[in-house]
């Protein structure tokens, strides 16, 4: 997967909407103390369905919504569209979120789960939480990991991290099926 651009509006320092193209290889941000490097990177994460505010340096979720400065007012919402290629095919993720009301997801327009987010990106071996993002302090935590929290790290880069969301969801079904099928015994039984 490729991510080809990304729109910012009203996320953290990015008040105004911002509009960046993303070329192919490898991308470095740079810039100085304070200009909205990490910011960046979160405004990517946070896209990909990112759920904890605290690893986007905020105590709750809204805190990524324009909080305002001297000489301007906060925002009451933000969002961030994603353009992606995977397999020759773009499609836009877009997240957006509105003061005390929650986030909401669409892919190429149509509303989506969180779920779905995520799922696409694990499938391409990427996401919130992928290897591929190299923020500060990264590097550090991946040589000082223990083996299971590598293995998964392996696993995302592997792209196989959302077959085991799709496992525990096929486990669920399963388990009740069984509790029906077991339900329908009973019922049988007590006709005869
Ligand atoms: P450094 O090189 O010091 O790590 P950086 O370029 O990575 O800096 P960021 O940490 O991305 O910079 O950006 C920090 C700036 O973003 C700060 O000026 C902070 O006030 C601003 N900021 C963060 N959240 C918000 C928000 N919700 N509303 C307005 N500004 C915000």
């Amino acid at each position: 997967m490729q991510i080809k651009r990304l729109r910012l509006s009203g996320f953290k320092s990015f008040v105004d909407a911002a509009d960046l193209r993303i070329e192919p290889g490898l991308t470095g941000i740079v810039g100085p103390n304070g200009c909205g490097k990490s910011n960046l990177l979160e405004a990517l994460r946070w896209t990909m369905g990112e759920t904890s505010a605290r690893s986007l340096r905020g105590a709750g979720m809204d805190d990524v919504i324009f909080a305002g400065t001297n000489t301007r007012p906060a925002r009451d919402f933000a969002e961030v569209s994603m353009l992606i290629e995977n397999a020759g095919e773009e499609s836009e993720v877009v997240r957006r979120i509105e003061r005390g009301a929650g986030s909401a997801y669409r892919i190429d327009g149509r509303d989506v789960r969180a779920k779905d987010v995520a799922l696409l990106f694990a499938d391409s071996a990427t996401g919130a939480h992928s290897p591929a993002l190299v923020s500060q302090g990264r590097i550090g935590a991946i040589i000082a990991a223990k083996p299971a929290e590598r293995r998964a790290m392996l696993e995302e880069a592997a792209g196989i991290a959302g077959l085991h969301v799709r496992r525990k969801d096929a486990e669920q079904k399963l388990r009740a099926t069984e509790a029906n099928l077991a339900r329908l015994d009973e019922l049988i039984a007590d006709q005869d």
